[in-house]
């Protein structure tokens, strides 16, 4: 089989890119090792990144997304600090007013993939291949040439969109990007039905408990009483500290507190199952001749706030506009993709910098501590966290120090 591009990977990475060739006229080909519906260990959290993008390709598919009944809509974040004290920040300054139009999502990987999946198989131009696992890859002069383990599946593209998430092998093997543990979250992930003291409007709950600094244990609510429930910790810290994520998930329900109130009656429904987050707190070239790197495989998830869909999504965007400039000036050469890298930095570069210097906070808990004391007695302060969400610029002064000193002596 021949085909100008081949998507490797049909998570949202790799689906957006497809869907965006096909409202570009381009076809392409999607080979996915999985059989859709397939889980993916994940929070489940999706922002408002996500559905700004989807709006951009074609407003059909943003539309039928907020009409999808498998969500739970968001308005907004619950920050509980060390010290236990919560703030509340909304996505949206003045959200009850107006509920028409929720910017947030909670809702299973296994329900938003296919909805994509989905959206795919709605377009002629795009040709989805499930149940099919790429691992060889073969640049030669007329294009890539990949294949399946045994040989029985063979494509050759001109240009390769690799969207194989976390645990890519061409990341590894041809982009010679490693597993760094400072630059990389482990997480775990279990779904329980019956936790009480959930927000009434969806907030999703960041709890940095002191037992599990720098790690910190997540509570998403889903449709139907059921809550996306996890942890995340720097894979180095993890490492130094020989922690069981898992184990250290169970105790903290089991014996804190609040937690362990909150929990009294409710039921884990299914496994708890664990998976690696690449963060971009580390610039990497996305690129070399003829192919792209996407999502996961590209490391692009935001180091502070461990999302990933909305970067996939944006980063799987940008690499099908590539492609299609690289067809149109039939141009495959690693030169030509800079482009790639530099629009993707462009557009997320600001917000990883700034998370990346977010993410060190976690490491100074007083600091935490303190923003969380003020801004549960500060609306100025809860007000202007609101707004962080849409505003990089925003975001930019809270990785400041200056930031902190100002706040302090102006209270
Ligand atoms: C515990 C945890 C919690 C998280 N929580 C959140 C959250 O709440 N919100 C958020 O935005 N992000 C979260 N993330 C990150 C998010 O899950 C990822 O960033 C996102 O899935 C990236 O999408 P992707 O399309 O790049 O890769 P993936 O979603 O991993 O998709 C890759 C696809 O490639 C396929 N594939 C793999 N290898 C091959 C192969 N050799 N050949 C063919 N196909 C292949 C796979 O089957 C899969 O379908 C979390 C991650 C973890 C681990």
């Amino acid at each position: 089989m021949e085909t100008k591009v081949c998507i490797i990977g049909a998570g949202p990475g790799g689906a957006t890119a497809a869907l965006q060739l096909a409202q570009l006229g381009i076809e392409c080909i999607v080979v996915d090792k999985a059989v859709f519906p397939r889980d993916k260990v994940c929070g489940d959290g999706l922002s408002g990144k996500v559905l700004t993008l989807l709006e951009r390709i074609d407003k059909g598919i943003g539309q039928r997304l907020q009409e999808a009944m498998f969500k739970a809509d968001s308005w907004g974040v619950t920050f509980v600090a060390p010290n236990r004290i919560g703030m509340d920040i909304p996505y949206r300054l003045g959200y009850q007013e107006d509920k028409s139009n929720p910017r947030g999502f909670v809702c299973k990987r296994i329900d938003f993939d296919n909805f994509l999946v989905d959206e795919m198989k709605r377009r002629s131009e795009i040709r989805l291949f499930e149940g099919t696992s790429i691992d060889k890859y073969e640049l030669k002069p007329d294009g890539y040439h990949l294949s399946s383990k045994d040989g029985s599946f063979k494509v050759k593209a001109d240009v390769v969109i690799v969207a194989n998430g976390a645990h890519s092998g061409f990341t590894r093997d041809v982009a010679g990007i490693k597993m760094e543990p400072k630059h990389y979250v482990a997480g775990i992930r279990a779904y329980y039905k019956g936790i009480t003291g959930l927000h009434k409007d969806n907030f999703i709950e960041l709890h940095f408990l002191k037992n599990m600094l720098p790690g910190y244990i997540w509570i998403f609510p889903l449709p139907n009483g059921e809550a996306n429930v996890g942890v995340g910790m720097l894979s180095n810290s993890a490492r130094n500290k020989k922690v069981n994520l898992k184990q250290l998930m169970l105790d903290t329900i089991a014996t804190d507190p609040v937690m362990k109130e909150r929990f009294k009656n409710a039921e884990l429904t299914g496994s708890i199952d664990g998976y690696g987050l690449p963060l971009g707190s580390k610039k990497r070239k996305l690129h070399g001749e003829r192919y792209m790197l996407v999502g996961d495989a590209g490391f692009l998830i935001d180091p502070f706030t461990g999302e990933g869909i909305g970067n996939a999504l944006y980063s799987g965007r940008i690499a099908a506009q590539q492609a299609a400039a690289a067809i149109a000036a039939n141009d495959y050469s690693d030169t030509f993709f800079n482009a790639y890298d530099e629009h993707v930095y462009r557009i997320l570069g600001p917000e990883l910098q700034v998370s990346t210097k977010l993410q060190k906070l976690i490491k100074y808990p007083w600091l935490f501590n303190m923003l969380m004391k003020m801004g549960s007695r500060n609306k100025q302060l809860k007000d202007l966290m609101s707004c962080m969400f849409h505003e990089v610029d925003l975001r930019k002064k809270l990785g400041q120090p200056m930031f902190y000193v100002k706040l302090l002596f102006n209270r």
